[in-house]
């Protein structure tokens, strides 16, 4: 019985010496352990406390560019690409991707189009913004009052804030709604970038775009696929077996579709036809095709509902972002 006691008790000794021996090598009368310093060092430089930077936005409506405050331009992105309804970490969310945009678009020189600016006010080619006297004109003054102010706040408590992957800013996509599950970049754009991989996406049902149907003429069906591919061979009474859905991506969409003689990609089918989303599948009924789409958007990176769906679980910005974004962590700029 003697026996266990002794070990315990060199045991016990032993502990103690090694805790006395790490605080002298660890931990100095500051009492912040080393490694807490180093990691207090790193983000000392993330607390730089500058000016927002003045950025050039080419005004597709007005055909001029202008220079503006990147956080006055963010009030006018995150109004005009996410409802003010949504939640406030949602909006968080939405401004940290919007400022991240930006930041990654002059860091990449990607000025495409409007050479003179990092971006422009189109959301088909890169934001959506609506100025302030835009603002006011269309959605009144009320709104203004209470949801432009939580906008604002949104953007004002993330300030300067952006996603990076090794040190250097996302490309950070977003869409409006997903199929329940992301999409891998390269399935959609070619491109695999490590932060944009599909994930379950679990809290989309309140998106009035998660399913969606449409309906063709089976007659006009075969017009549109053959003005966009003449040599395609379809016959009215035998579309039932010439149209296939052959594979799919990891998140869903139509990779390969069997038409006729040509295999076409889900991305060119949702061209076609204007789909919601390139996540569908296809059926006979009588004289017409039915689409059933699920989803509204590419589908790669955050989606908007999903982002909000889990602001409504109670998740925080940085959860939803880090969610979306594999492996990404958040830097203060400014
Ligand atoms: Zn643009």
């Amino acid at each position: 019985m003697k026996r266990p006691f002794i070990f315990v008790l060199v045991l016990s000794i032993l502990m103690v010496t090694i805790s006395v021996f790490n605080s002298l090598i660890f931990y100095d009368s500051s009492g912040v352990t080393s490694s807490k310093k180093n990691e207090l060092k790193t983000k000392n430089y993330e607390s730089v406390d500058e000016d927002s930077p003045k950025i050039n936005v080419y005004n597709v409506d007005e055909n001029k560019t202008e220079e503006m405050d990147m956080e006055e331009y963010l009030y006018g992105v995150v109004s005009s690409e996410m409802p003010s309804t949504f939640d406030e970490e949602a909006l968080k969310a939405q401004a940290i991707s919007a400022r991240t945009y930006v930041v990654y678009k002059i860091e990449n020189n990607l000025n495409s189009g409007h050479e003179d600016a990092a971006v422009c006010t189109n959301s088909a080619h890169c934001q959506a913004y609506t100025s302030y006297d835009n603002l006011v004109k269309i959605k009144g003054k009320s709104w203004i009052k209470s949801d432009y102010e939580k906008v604002k706040k949104a953007v004002d408590e993330t300030r300067g804030q952006i996603l990076t992957y090794n040190d250097k800013a996302i490309l950070p996509l977003y869409f409006s709604t997903s199929s329940g599950k992301t999409e891998n970049s390269k399935d959609v754009f070619s491109t695999q970038y490590p932060y944009l991989v599909s994930v379950d996406s679990p809290y989309e049902e309140d998106s009035p775009k998660y399913v969606t149907t449409y309906s063709i003429d089976k007659k006009k069906f075969i017009k549109y696929l053959k003005n966009s591919y003449p040599s395609i061979k379809l016959s009215i009474d035998k579309l039932e077996n010439q149209v296939k859905i052959i594979n799919r991506t990891e998140g869903g969409c139509v990779k390969t579709i069997q038409i006729g003689n040509i295999k076409l990609s889900g991305i060119d089918i949702r061209k076609i036809f204007e789909l919601n989303s390139a996540n569908f599948t296809i059926r006979n009924n009588n004289n017409n095709i039915e689409f059933t789409v699920k989803g509204y958007g590419h589908g790669v990176g955050m989606s908007q509902w999903g982002a909000q769906g889990m602001a409504k679980e109670g998740y925080k910005y940085d959860d939803i972002l880090f969610h979306y974004f594999k492996g990404t962590d958040i830097k203060d700029m400014y």
